[in-house]
C-alpha cells in the first residue's frame, strides 16, 4: 500500500530545507512514496503579481518573471545542480506564452490557472533533477494528467471517476513519483488549480485514489496545535485528533490544513499525519476516525478581515423563509461563503469574508434588503470552550454577535 508525503513551500524554500526534504524522503524510499509538491517559498505570491501585471499591460512583468527564475537558479546552484534545464524551460515557456497572449477580460480566471501553476511544474522539475543527481531514482509526474476537473477555474470540482482511474494506472508501479500540488486540468487539457492553500487538497485526493496506507503532511510546525503558534504563544500540540475536529477546526479558519484535505481521507478510513520538517523526530499529530481517550483543551481559531452585514426587508417586515431564500439564492450566485448568520424578527445577519466579490452582492442584496455593512471585524471560534477561555481569547474586545453551542462559541468582535 502506497505512503503518500506532502511538503508544502515552506519546507522548499531553499537549498537547505531541500537537502532536509532528501533526507526525510530517503528514510520513506523503501516504501516508494508517492511525493506531493508546493511551489516554492512565496513562488504563488510572485506568480499573482506577474499575472495581475501582464493582465493590465503593465511592463514590469518580464523583470518579475526574470527575478523569479533567477531565484530559482540560484537555488540549483547552492545545491551545485548538472542540469537546470527543466526548470528554465519551465519559465521560458511561460515567458513566451505571455509574450504570445493578447490578455482578454473574461478569461481571468482561466488565465489565473494556467500562469500560477508554474510554480508547482517548477518546484517538481527542480527537486527531480535534485534527487536523480543525488542518487534518489525518481520520476516526475504531471498532476495535469491525473487530477482531473471541470472548468470553474481557480475553485474546481474534482472528477472522481476519471481522477481515481488515472491515480490507478499511473501509480501502480514500485517507484518514487514526485507531482505537483494545487493543479490539476479540464477534460479539454486546460490547466486548473485547486484554490490557495490546495496542496494539501491534492495529496488527499491522490491519497483516496489510491487506497494508501497513511498521508503525512509536512510542517514547519510540531502537529496540530490548539491554536495557531503564531498568534498564541502557550499553544500546545494535539497528539490525536479525530477526522470531525479536524473538519471542524479547519472549517472556522485553523490554517494548518486546507479545509478540503479532510473529507477523502475520512471517507476510506485514511490515517493523516501531520509532522514537523524541522524536527522529523517528533510525533506530530496522528488525525484518524476515533476520538482521543484525553478530552480536547479549548482550540482557537481566528479568521481576520470579516464583513457583518445585517439585511432587513425594506418595508419593516419580518424576515420569512421567501426573504432567506433569495438571500441564500445571491450568497450562492456570487459564490460567498457565510461563515456565521443569525436572525431576529426583521433583520438577518451574515458574517463573511471581505472580498473582492462583496460589493457585486451588497448591489445585488440593496435590490430588494437594507443593507448595514460593519467592516474590519474578527470572528474567534472557540470549540470545547470555557468561560476563562473565552474572557482570556476576547482580550477586552467588543462583541457583536454571539452564538453557542455545547462544544462551540462563536464571537464576532471589532477591537475597543
Ligand atoms: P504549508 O507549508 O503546507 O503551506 P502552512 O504555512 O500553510 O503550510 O501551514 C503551517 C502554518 O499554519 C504554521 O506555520 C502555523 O503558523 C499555522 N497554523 C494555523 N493554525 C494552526 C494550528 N492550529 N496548529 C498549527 N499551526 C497552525
Ligand atoms: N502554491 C499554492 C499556494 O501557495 C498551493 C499550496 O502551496 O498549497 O497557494
Ligand atoms: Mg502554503
Amino acid at each position: 500500500m502506497k505512503t503518500i508525503l506532502k511538503f508544502g513551500g515552506a519546507s522548499i524554500q531553499d537549498a537547505d530545507r531541500m537537502r532536509n526534504v532528501l533526507n526525510i524522503i530517503k528514510q520513506y524510499a523503501d516504501k516508494k512514496p508517492i511525493v506531493v509538491v508546493s511551489a516554492l517559498g512565496k513562488t504563488t505570491n510572485a506568480l499573482e503579481a506577474i499575472l495581475n501585471a501582464w493582465f493590465k499591460h503593465d511592463t514590469t512583468w518580464p523583470n518579475l518573471l526574470d527575478s523569479l527564475k533567477a531565484a530559482h537558479l540560484s537555488i540549483c546552484k547552492d545545491l551545485a545542480l548538472q542540469t537546470t534545464n527543466a526548470v528554465e524551460y519551465i519559465f521560458d515557456s511561460l515567458q513566451e506564452y505571455l509574450e504570445n497572449t493578447l490578455p482578454e477580460l473574461h478569461a481571468y480566471d482561466q488565465y489565473y490557472d494556467h500562469i500560477v501553476a508554474h510554480g508547482e511544474l517548477a518546484s517538481t522539475k527542480l527537486l527531480v533533477s535534485y534527487f536523480n543527481e543525488r542518487g534518489l531514482a525518481c520520476e516526475w509526474v504531471d498532476a495535469r494528467g491525473i487530477i482531473h476537473t471541470d472548468d470553474h477555474f481557480r475553485d474546481v470540482n474534482i472528477d472522481w471517476e476519471a481522477t481515481e482511474l488515472a491515480a490507478k494506472a499511473k501509480f501502480g508501479g514500485d517507484e518514487i513519483f514526485i507531482t505537483q500540488g494545487f493543479i490539476g486540468a479540464t477534460a479539454n487539457g486546460h490547466t486548473t488549480t485547486l484554490g490557495r492553500e490546495g496542496s494539501d487538497y491534492s495529496a488527499s485526493i491522490l491519497s483516496y485514489c489510491v487506497d494508501a496506507e497513511h498521508m503525512i503532511i509536512w510542517k514547519d510546525v510540531a502537529g496540530v496545535m490548539n491554536a495557531d503558534p503564531k498568534l498564541v504563544s502557550d499553544a500546545i500540540v494535539l497528539p490525536h485528533i479525530s477526522y470531525r475536529e479536524a473538519v471542524e477546526m479547519t472549517y472556522f479558519g485553523a490554517k494548518v490544513i486546507h479545509p478540503k484535505t479532510i473529507k477523502p481521507l475520512q471517507n476510506k478510513k485514511i490515517p493523516l499525519l501531520v509532522k514537523c520538517f524541522l524536527n522529523p523526530s517528533l510525533p506530530g499529530t496522528i488525525i484518524s476516525e476515533q476520538e482521543p481517550r484525553e478530552s480536547y483543551p479549548p482550540i482557537i481559531v481566528w479568521k481576520e478581515n470579516q464583513v457583518l452585514l445585517s439585511i432587513q426587508d425594506k418595508d419593516f417586515s419580518f424576515i420569512a423563509e421567501k426573504h432567506l431564500t433569495s438571500i441564500f439564492n445571491l450568497f450562492n450566485n456570487h459564490r460567498i461563503h457565510i461563515h456565521l448568520m443569525q436572525n431576529s424578527a426583521i433583520s438577518f445577519s451574515v458574517c463573511t469574508d471581505a472580498n473582492s466579490r462583496i460589493n457585486d452582492l451588497i448591489h445585488d442584496l440593496q435590490l430588494q434588503f437594507n443593507v448595514v455593512r460593519n467592516e474590519g471585524m474578527r470572528l474567534l471560534t472557540i470549540r470545547h470552550y470555557t468561560e476563562d477561555s473565552i474572557q482570556k481569547y476576547l482580550a477586552g474586545d467588543e462583541i457583536l454577535v454571539e452564538q453557542r453551542s455545547r462544544t462551540t462559541v462563536q464571537l464576532v468582535t471589532r477591537k475597543k
